[in-house]
């Protein structure tokens, strides 16, 4: 039975409603100056902190719940006799229900002008003292950090018939083990900031890494195996994971994702989001072994895929589909005839939905497209871990310059950024063949760039689609002029590659001599 809360937060969000409904149960509330002000001018009676204790809040803040009437009504054990005992010799009453939201710290440090003293005033002393306590006897105490937790507890307090107040200790423990994650996520965003200042030890050094590096990740599922059956696995989301990260999805039918399934399908959806968001047009991307093995642009997604799919049909059985649009009934009736693992779209439309609710196994994920970036991208290795920045670096036509004497037209020069941006989401070492929108060839993963370059012209024998006059992407310089040389002898008029090479005169020479254009991008897109 919830007597006595104790509110104070500095996210006021849904607060005042959530006071409200406590104070209509009969619960006492206690509260922190500015919590406690902003509930007194709505009406809803509150004892501050400060007058309970007789104490006031002192030094700009740092000080105002530390006390033990706070502590001691929190933390004693309603069950020990002395713990209970101990309050009374005191006139300790207990705190039953902790609602506390920190000092927004991540934030006030994310701001470029924030000093160290900005963010020293940030760290959050008595807030984060409450929320352990009140964590550590979550038995007795129901504690509360996020206010979307508002609504679940204050259901449970209204719902429970014979005993009114009552919340079970199923959602205590897990408010609990929340504060746990909340507490250490925040500590560690004071531990990485303090460890990336620079050397006037007031402003943290951009991009810097940390000297300790606290990265926090949530269970989104575990998996019944990992990359083999005897490999056990689960899936985690970065806490700041960015809108459009695949880690949101939303899962709309079929079975259970595998881990394969979420490794490729990111590799599909981080391509089909580099060609554009809605406005743009549909594009499709079809994913096997990680690895675009069909990307085309089109009028519509139905479009995008019939093409997509004539690059590669045979590898695109059992593939992970993305598109950038909304799929609808047409794209859906197509899509249904294929053996297809995964689905992912921004939306599907009712019809959409109904198609392929034919084939219950079809994974569909919905995903905003978002337009944000993660921040950090990880490798591990032994004993170890790898971290980047992630590539998120679009190579744009301004940014490119022609090397030949041989001038692109217009068509040439679109569908050269278009074998780029694919290019980018390959295996290295990446070749790409492309067309009038579309890959008509794709060679990935090849220890040399002759082999990928190779195989990409096999492959597009395979599926009987002619080389002649079509542009190709490497996604690094070509080190000699023999993979060049293969490319052109496919059929290939224009090429796009970074440049960089001790041979780049060479290669140039040879793309005049073979009467192609080719293009510099200045950058490469390594992808391991
Ligand atoms: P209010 O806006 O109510 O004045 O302050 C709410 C904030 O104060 C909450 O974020 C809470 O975590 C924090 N807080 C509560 N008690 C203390 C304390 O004793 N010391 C510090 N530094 N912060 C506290």
């Amino acid at each position: 039975m919830i007597k006595q809360a104790l509110i104070s937060v500095s996210d006021k969000t849904g607060v005042l409603d959530f006071a409200r409904a406590l104070s209509a149960m009969g619960v006492n509330i206690l509260s922190t100056g500015g919590t406690a002000k902003l509930l007194l001018e709505n009406g809803v009676a509150v004892t501050e902190v400060a007058d309970y204790t007789g104490f006031p809040e002192m030094l700009d803040g740092r000080v105002k719940t530390l006390h033990p009437k706070v502590h001691g009504g929190i933390l004693a054990r309603r069950d020990f006799p002395e713990h209970m005992a101990k309050l009374d010799e005191h006139g300790i009453p207990t705190i039953d229900l902790v609602v506390v939201n920190l000092y927004p710290f991540q934030a006030t440090v994310a701001k470029d002008e924030c000093t160290l003293d900005d963010a020293i005033e940030n760290i959050d002393i008595g807030g984060p003292a409450m929320l352990r306590s009140a964590a550590k006897n979550h038995k007795d105490v129901i504690v509360i950090c996020d206010p979307s937790d508002y609504g679940v507890v204050l259901a449970e307090m209204k719902t429970t018939d014979n005993s009114p107040g009552y919340v079970s200790y199923e959602t205590r423990f897990n408010l609990a083990k929340k504060v746990y994650a909340h507490t250490a996520a925040y500590d560690g965003a004071i531990t990485n900031y303090l460890s990336s200042l620079g050397p006037d030890r007031q402003h943290a050094t951009r991009g810097a890494y940390p000297q300790t590096l606290n990265v926090h990740f949530e269970k989104v599922q575990d998996m019944r195996y990992g990359e083999n059956p005897h490999q056990t696995a689960a899936f985690y989301r970065d806490t700041t994971a960015v809108e459009g990260a695949l880690a949101n999805y939303r899962q709309l039918q079929g079975k259970e994702l595998s881990y394969n399934n979420i490794a490729d399908a990111d590799a599909a959806w981080e391509c089909v989001k580099s060609l554009g968001g809605m406005d743009q047009p549909a594009a499709c991307v079809i994913v096997k072994h990680a690895n675009p093995c069909g990307v085309a642009l089109g009028g519509s997604a139905v479009e995008a895929y019939s093409r997509a799919l004539q690059t590669d049909p045979t590898s695109a059985f059992g593939g992970i589909i993305a598109f950038n649009v909304p799929v609808d009934g047409a794209a859906a009736s197509e899509l249904v005839k294929l053996f297809v693992e995964v689905l992912i779209a921004p939306s599907f439309t009712d019809e959409a939905k109904q198609i392929m609710s034919a084939k219950q196994n079809v994974r569909l994920l919905e995903i905003p497209l978002g337009n944000g970036v993660n921040p950090m991208d990880f490798k591990r290795v032994g004993g170890g871990l790898l971290v980047q920045s992630a590539d998120a670096k679009n190579v744009l036509l301004a940014d490119t310059r022609v090397v030949t004497k041989k001038q692109p037209t217009p068509q040439q020069l679109a569908d050269l950024m278009f074998a780029w941006k694919v290019a980018k989401f390959v295996k290295s070492n990446a070749i790409v063949f492309c067309g009038n929108n579309m890959t008509l060839g794709v060679g990935a993963g090849q220890m040399s760039r002759i082999d990928s370059a190779r195989i990409a012209s096999i492959k597009a024998q395979n599926a009987g689609l002619t080389l002649a006059g079509s542009v190709v992407a490497s996604d690094a310089f070509f080190p000699f002029r023999d993979g060049l040389d293969v490319v052109v002898d496919a059929g290939a008029t224009c090429v796009i590659q970074p440049g960089g090479s001790m041979r780049d005169q060479e290669v140039i020479d040879a793309a005049d001599e073979r009467g192609v254009v080719m293009l510099y991008t200045g950058t490469r897109h390594f992808r391991h």
